[in-house]
């Protein structure tokens, strides 16, 4: 079966072909102890592109994949990414939250790294077979979840400097225990920079990741945990925290850097501004400086700051080192654990889904 490049909007149901393990893995899983990011579910679904089609979607056994070594991801880095979780409800049925919002940043990405789009509606349901089908490694206890990795790459065989012509879509998915988050310390770099407007910052690419790595663990080196980006021109306005977007509470009002070109389009970033604002909170995206909120934490009117993802959440932030000086944030974070708590309720259908973002999984395998 063959898919054109464009998409409409209408749902259609794709010829996903599915080859499953003689005997599932997930017995020998301590659901109280998984290893992180490196347990992975029986399968994958895989979607290849090939001279502008995708063909051929299915599903099947996770395991290795032959990869030339001419293959141009690994010379010339087309390649961007997806980060989101399957989590169960009360009675054990498995939910996403907010897919079409993941398959739809993916596209922005591809468009930033001249890849081609992966159609919304077979990403949302091949994620959903995916899903169904490993419905017994989504760990059940709280705050733990699936979480899935959606990744696109070009896997074409070529030495030459153009967008490739060949690629793979692919899913997996990886359990992840419940993530107790330590409060974080931030080192704000001056030095390295993460993404400057016009740049590719605002695509999940997996070259921003790389550039981040040395920067990262210099940080760790003098006892941060991550860092925190600032721009790339005048190094003093906040952009965002490793795989996280900010948000500060000063003199009772939220502030987030807005989105300028330079940050990530964060889905925790959206849904917590929505939850905020539900809480009756004012929230304000602008540009902030490093500098304003030095000052706000010497007037005593900082009172809280935390980072979110899909990861972890929340991460409230104890924090933020600045040259020779260390703000003092806050010791605890009650908004910002009040705003975890009911981001994990709706993910486990424990209060009213009242925005509309969960999506069950039906059981169409059984
Ligand atoms: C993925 C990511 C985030 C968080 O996005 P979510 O959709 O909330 O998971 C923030 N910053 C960067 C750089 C990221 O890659």
């Amino acid at each position: 079966m063959r898919y054109p490049l464009s998409c409409g909007h209408k749902i259609m149901k794709h010829n996903i072909s599915i080859t499953t393990v003689t005997e599932s893995k997930v017995k020998g899983i301590d659901f109280n102890n998984i290893p992180l990011g490196t347990t992975f579910t029986d399968h994958m679904f895989i979607c290849d592109y090939n001279n502008g089609v995708w063909e051929n979607p299915r599903i099947e056994p996770m395991g290795m994949i032959p990869t030339h070594p001419a293959a141009m991801a690994l010379h010339y880095g087309q390649a961007i990414f997806e980060g989101m979780k399957a989590t169960v409800d009360a009675d054990g049925n498995p939910m996403l939250f907010r897919a079409d919002k993941n398959a739809a940043r993916l596209n922005t990405s591809a468009d930033r790294m001249g890849m081609p789009h992966f159609p919304t509606d077979l990403f949302v349901e091949g994620l959903t077979k995916l899903v169904d089908l490993e419905r017994n490694w989504i760990p059940p206890t709280d705050g733990s979840a699936l979480y899935l990795r959606p990744f696109m790459y070009a896997d074409e065989a070529f030495i030459g400097m153009r967008a490739a012509t060949h690629y793979k879509f692919i899913i997996m998915a990886s359990p992840a225990g419940p993530f107790f988050s330590k409060r974080i310390r931030l080192w704000a770099e001056k030095h390295y920079i993460r993404a400057v407007n016009g740049g590719t910052g605002e695509a999940k690419a997996a070259g921003n990741y790389a550039a981040a790595i040395r920067p990262t663990e210099l940080a760790k080196a003098k006892g941060f945990d991550q860092v925190l980006w600032l721009d790339a021109i005048e190094h003093k306005y906040i952009q965002e925290v490793g795989t996280m977007n900010i948000f500060f509470k000063i003199d009772g009002k939220f502030i987030t850097p807005n989105r300028d070109g330079s940050i990530l389009d964060g889905i925790t970033r959206m849904s917590v501004i929505d939850i905020l604002r539900d809480k009756g909170y004012q929230v304000t995206e602008r540009t902030i400086t490093i500098d304003e909120i030095q000052e706000a934490a010497k007037n005593k009117t900082l009172e809280e700051a935390f980072g979110t993802g899909t990861a972890v959440g929340i991460a409230y932030i104890q924090d933020i080192g600045v040259g020779d000086e260390v703000i003092h944030v806050s010791n605890e974070s009650p908004v910002g654990l009040d705003v975890n708590n009911t981001l994990n309720a709706i993910k486990t259908g424990k209060v009213e889904d009242k925005f509309g973002w969960m999506q069950k999984v039906e059981n169409q395998l059984a």
